[in-house]
C-alpha cells in the first residue's frame, strides 16, 4: 500500500497503476462497514484507492470536529489487510488552500432531513466529495446506504456535473445485535448502547407492520417513535418516511419507494438509521 499525503503525490501514485479505479471516501476510525466498502471496490477494480479525511466543513459548529473519533495506526493496518492499494490522508490545508472560496451546493435534497438539522452540512460532503473525485479520478466511487441521504446526494451531484464516475451504494453493515456500526458508536456510554438497539428495533417493528399490510405513513412512523420514545435517554430529531426519489415526506397511503430513516440523540451522540421499504416486501 502506498501512502500520499499531498494531492500531487496521490497523482504521481495513481498514473503507475492499473485502472480501472475504486475509491472509497471515509473519514477514517474504520468499522466493518468501511471494510464492506473496500471490499466490493476491491472486487470490481483492478486498483483500490481509500481517502481518510476528516472534513471540517462538513461539521456545524456545534458538532464533533474536534472530537471527532481518530486512530491513524489501526486504520492503516485495516487498509493494508484488506487490500487497499493507494491510501489518500491530506491536511486540511492541502484540501482547503488558503483563499478556497468554492462551494458545490446540491440543492433541494441537501436541505430536508440530514439538511434541515445540520444546516451546510451538505454543502460540504458536496465540496469534499467533488474535491476527492478530481483529485483521485476514479472509475467507481463507494458509499453506504448508512447515509442514505448523503447516497442521494453524490448521486444527484454526480449526474448534474456530469462526472465520469459510477457511483455504487452498499447495505447497511450492523452489529449482530442490530445497531447500525458507525464511529460514533464509541461515544455511547453502556447504558446509551444498549437503549439505542431501539433504533433498528423500531424500524424492524415498521417493516413487520408494512409486510402485514400496513400503508398509512404515519402508522408506519408511529411504529418507530413507539420504539425508541420507550427509551428514557433517546431524544427524537426527525423520524420520516418520505419518497425516495425526492425525499419529500409523505401522508396517507404510501406510493412506493420510501425511505424511512430516522436520527436520534443520546446525550452528544446523534445517530442515524434508516431502510426502504421496497416494492416486492
Ligand atoms: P464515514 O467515515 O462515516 O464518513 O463513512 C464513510 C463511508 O462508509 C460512507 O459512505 C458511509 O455511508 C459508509 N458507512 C459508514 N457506516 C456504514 C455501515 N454501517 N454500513 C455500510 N456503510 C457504512
Amino acid at each position: 500500500m502506498q501512502i500520499a499525503r499531498t494531492v500531487a503525490e496521490f497523482r504521481a501514485l495513481r498514473a503507475s497503476q492499473p485502472g480501472p479505479l475504486g475509491l472509497v471516501p471515509t473519514m477514517g476510525y474504520l468499522h466493518e462497514g468501511h471494510q464492506s466498502l473496500i471490499r466490493a471496490a476491491r472486487a470490481a477494480n483492478a486498483t483500490v484507492a481509500l481517502s481518510l479525511f476528516v472534513n471540517p466543513t462538513q461539521f456545524g459548529p456545534n458538532e464533533d470536529f474536534t472530537r471527532y473519533p481518530r486512530d491513524e495506526a489501526r486504520d492503516l493496518a485495516i487498509c493494508e489487510a484488506e487490500g487497499v492499494d493507494l491510501l489518500l490522508m491530506p491536511s486540511v490545508e492541502e484540501m482547503y488552500p488558503a483563499g478556497a472560496s468554492t462551494t458545490v451546493s446540491v440543492g433541494p435534497l441537501s436541505t430536508v432531513l440530514e439538511g434541515a438539522a445540520r444546516p451546510g452540512h451538505f454543502d460540504g460532503v458536496a465540496t469534499v466529495v467533488t474535491k476527492l473525485f478530481t483529485i483521485t479520478e476514479p472509475d467507481r466511487a463507494y458509499f453506504g446506504q448508512k447515509d442514505a441521504q448523503q447516497l442521494m446526494v453524490i448521486r444527484r451531484l454526480t449526474e448534474d456535473l456530469r462526472l465520469p464516475v459510477e457511483i455504487v451504494g452498499c447495505p447497511i453493515i450492523r452489529e449482530p445485535d442490530g445497531l447500525a456500526m458507525s464511529s460514533r458508536n464509541v461515544y455511547l456510554a453502556p447504558e446509551e448502547r444498549t437503549q439505542a438497539l431501539a433504533l433498528s428495533r423500531g424500524l424492524r417493528a415498521a417493516v413487520a407492520a408494512w409486510d402485514d399490510g400496513v400503508r398509512d405513513a404515519s402508522s408506519l412512523r408511529s411504529r418507530v417513535r413507539e420504539e425508541i420514545e420507550a427509551q428514557p435517554l433517546a431524544r427524537i430529531d426527525y423520524v420520516s418516511l418520505a419518497d425516495q426519489g425526492t425525499l419529500s415526506e409523505l401522508e396517507g397511503p404510501v406510493m412506493l419507494p420510501a425511505l424511512l430513516s430516522l436520527a436520534v440523540r443520546f446525550g452528544a451522540t446523534r445517530l442515524i438509521d434508516n431502510v426502504v421499504l421496497e416494492p416486492s416486501s
